[in-house]
């Protein structure tokens, strides 16, 4: 929709950020914009509407999106943390980084069986959803699916969480 490929264009790319060498998407600008913010919430649980009892949103720009889509779509929200942020942790997965490992951690506030659909804004090597994936499963619930607002190609990351919905994608 033209409405989409407004808020497309909105995506900034920041080169050598957080790195040289580094193109970071920065979807701020589009976050600013009323029109883009709705129609890109929309387009996330679109395809998934009705599949679901709940979203879980990634730290911390899938926070934005998750929530966003839970009003959205009318349902709560999970959070899915960095390691230490929660105060009652009932699981946890370590996943490899370039550089090293990271920890996110979840709250055991769903009941076994939910239905969860897994939001974050980017989508680059899929290490980060894929942990993610994990966490709800470990807990005894079930991902319908997994939904980013920008899909970075070519870094294996689709292979590696497996069913995805993007609405952007690098070309
Ligand atoms: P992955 O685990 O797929 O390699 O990295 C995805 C995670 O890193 C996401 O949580 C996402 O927020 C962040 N990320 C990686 N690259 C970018 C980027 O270019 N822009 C934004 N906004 N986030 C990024």
């Amino acid at each position: 929709s033209p409405a989409l490929v407004r808020a497309e264009a909105l995506i900034r790319n920041v080169p050598d950020y957080p790195q040289p060498g580094i193109i970071f998407r920065d979807i701020t600008p589009l976050l600013a914009d009323a029109e883009a913010l709705r129609v890109t919430t929309e387009a996330i649980i679109e395809p998934f509407a009705g599949q679901f009892d709940v979203i879980a949103g990634i730290e911390a720009r899938g926070f934005i999106l998750a929530s966003a889509a839970a009003i959205a779509a009318g349902v709560g929200l999970i959070p899915i943390r960095k390691a230490g942020k929660l105060p009652r942790p009932a699981a946890s997965v370590d996943y490899a980084l370039e550089y090293g490992t990271a920890t996110i951690e979840m709250h055991d506030d769903l009941p076994a069986g939910s239905r969860v659909l897994l939001i974050d804004d980017v989508l680059a090597t899929g290490g980060t959803l894929a942990a993610g994936r994990e966490l709800v499963e470990r807990l005894g619930s079930h991902v319908v699916g997994i939904s980013v607002l920008f899909e970075i190609d070519g870094l294996g990351g689709r292979e590696a969480v497996g069913d995805l919905h993007t609405v952007f994608h690098s070309a």
